[in-house]
């Protein structure tokens, strides 16, 4: 382990990593400069779902880089449509758009209720309104931090644009309540990440679903750190068998090699937007076209949903029976768990620096919340390995 930090000389300080230098990953795990290794059990925010430098992951990034990298949309491209179909085919949608980051697959996602309310709802122009919710993270646009409830996340960056409102999160009945004649969609985390892994009541999903139907409002998903079986099916809005109209994927689909997203709609959803109206340089390139595709073919016949759904429960139910003085609640779904940490004990950030010293990556997110999202590929020995450290660190931790 180092304290070396080099970085912070020339990189801005936006970030406060802990105190490691990362130089290699493969797997499940990743080594730092001086050759120690650690169990990543952060994935990057869920963007190493597949593990570090996936051998066929890798191997068709490397193809197609020396085959064509960058073309732009100009022109067709011979991965585009194939990638697409897939996304399409295993999430239940009808049509896809790409794009890079997550945050430019909520933008567009935005775009596409706000053109929807104008278009198809006959809401007088500039009046679409967009429900969201409390402790919501979409990233980090000025729209999308406008949304935010999170103070830090907007202070200093106003004015805003309008037509956002916040609802509590897991409260169907304030969804209704909120939803006037020109409310065009709800953007929601069916599993907030960020915001702390909040799980929300059983059947709130599906009561959103119908109460979108009823009064006509966009159900827009925002799947982008809860997708691809992270939750342990393929979206997290499959435990309740909803199709949203508007989903939006991004981080893993990158395979842990490049930014990836995608928006994905109905048919008509998306035919909102036509030539010219919105786009992206890199958006569907050839070279994350290869990745994104490989990336599903790699989750589908690795059966990592699968994975994380059994792993996923094991370690939640291991982390249940702990028994810590610093524990005040563990949730989460599959391998997306989180363990809050009783304020009054420590912070959580103390016990990913604690957790670091046994060898495991993490970090920690709102709530005072420790992450546990490892890679989907993780093994059960591994995951074993990681619940002792895990009990060493939860229960020695007073008296270090
Ligand atoms: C990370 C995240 C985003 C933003 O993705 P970026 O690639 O960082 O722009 C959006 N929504 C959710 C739910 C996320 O977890």
């Amino acid at each position: 382990m180092t304290d070396k930090l080099h970085e912070l000389h020339y990189c801005a300080h936006n970030y406060d990593p802990l105190p490691v230098t990362i130089v290699k990953g493969e797997g499940s795990y990743v080594w730092d400069d001086e050759g120690t290794r650690y169990l990543d059990m952060m994935s990057a925010y869920s963007a190493v779902s597949h593990g570090h430098c996936h051998p066929r992951i890798v191997k068709a990034l490397r193809d197609q880089a020396a085959k064509l990298g960058v073309i732009s949309r100009a022109y067709n491209t011979e991965g585009l449509e194939p990638f697409l179909k897939k996304a399409c085919q295993l999430t239940g949608m009808e049509r896809a758009l790409p794009m890079n980051t997550g945050a430019e697959a909520v933008e567009t996602a935005l775009k596409a209720a706000r053109k929807w309310a104008y278009k198809f709802k006959g809401v007088e122009p500039d009046k679409a309104e967009i429900i969201s919710c409390e402790n919501n993270f979409h990233g980090r646009t000025i729209a999308i931090v406008g949304m935010s409830t999170v103070e830090q996340y907007k202070d200093g960056f106003g004015p805003f644009p309008l037509g956002f409102k916040t609802i509590p999160f897991g409260d169907a009945s304030a969804f209704e309540s909120a939803i006037t004649p020109n409310t065009a969609a709800l953007l929601i985390e069916p599993i907030q990440g960020e915001g702390g892994i909040n799980v929300p009541p059983k059947g709130y999903l599906h009561l959103l679903r119908a109460m979108c139907d009823r009064h006509d409002v966009l159900l827009i998903c925002d799947e982008i750190q809860t997708g691809l079986g992270r939750t342990g099916k393929m979206l997290a809005c499959n435990h309740e068998d909803v199709r949203p109209d508007g989903l939006t994927l991004g981080k893993a689909l990158g395979g842990g090699l490049l930014p990836v997203s995608l928006f994905l709609a109905s048919k008509k959803l998306m035919d909102v937007f036509t030539s010219g109206d919105h786009g992206s340089t890199f958006g569907g390139y050839p070279l994350a076209s290869a990745v994104g595709l490989e990336a599903f073919n790699v989750l589908e016949e690795e059966k990592l949903s699968e994975n994380a759904a059994t792993l996923g429960q094991h370690l939640k139910n291991q982390l249940e029976n702990l028994n810590s003085p610093f524990i005040e609640e563990i949730r989460g779904v599959g391998l997306f768990i989180g363990i809050e940490i009783k304020s009054s004990e420590a912070h959580a950030r103390e016990v990913c620096e604690k957790l670091l010293k046994k060898g495991i990556l993490t970090m920690y997110t709102n709530r005072n919340t420790v992450r546990l999202a490892p890679p989907l590929v993780i093994t059960k020995e591994e995951i074993d390995w990681a619940l002792e450290q895990i009990a060493m660190v939860l229960e020695v931790s007073r008296a270090a």
